[in-house]
């Protein structure tokens, strides 16, 4: 609880990035902090030990997180990646942006069925895990929960994804 406390306390609020008007939180200085690092991967799975056979990470935070979680939990990672950049995608999923449209792909690495814990740094308006959601199950995998550092509240992202986890709240 303590170091999950110090976590919180390294998140920066930078006003106006990345464009004016947003708040932007930063979670690097959690990263480069070891005990806040661990406390927090332990927190993001505890609620879903032992009932999920891989991670999905969301590109590009999500991948960090998803890699310190895979290790700490003794499962596998499946990368979430934007459009374009993986040689062989099997599932793709566009959605809506504030301007515009984006879309991730995956690969097919896993067997359906295949219990997934979707990871991703923080939850806005919830479009983004949305769509990975989409994309999991467009494998015939099973989305088994989501969990996010963080989820900015006022955003309302929650409406969309239902069940998710947060470690912190903004
Ligand atoms: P959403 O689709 O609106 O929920 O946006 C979530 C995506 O935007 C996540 O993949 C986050 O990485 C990114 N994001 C949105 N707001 C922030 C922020 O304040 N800090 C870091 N990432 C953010």
């Amino acid at each position: 609880a303590e170091s999950l406390a110090r976590a919180e306390s390294l998140i920066r609020t930078i006003p106006d990035y990345p464009e004016p008007g947003v708040l932007f939180r930063d979670i690097t200085p959690l990263l480069a902090d070891r005990d806040a690092l661990r406390a927090t991967i332990d927190a993001m799975i505890e609620p879903f030990e032992g009932r999920f056979d891989v991670v999905a990470g969301v590109e590009a935070r999500g991948f960090i997180l998803a890699g310190a979680a895979a290790i700490a939990a003794g499962v596998g990672l499946v990368p979430i990646r934007k459009a374009g950049k993986l040689p062989r995608p099997a599932a793709s999923v566009s959605y809506e942006l504030e301007y515009g449209t984006a879309t991730i792909e995956c690969h097919d690495d896993i067997a359906p069925g295949t219990r997934v814990l979707l990871i991703d740094d923080v939850l806005a308006t919830g479009g983004t895990l949305v769509a990975a959601h989409e994309l999991v199950a467009r494998l015939g995998a099973e989305v088994v929960g989501t969990t996010v550092l963080m989820e900015l509240e006022a955003l309302g992202g929650r409406a969309l994804v239902g069940d998710v986890h947060a470690v912190f709240t903004a």
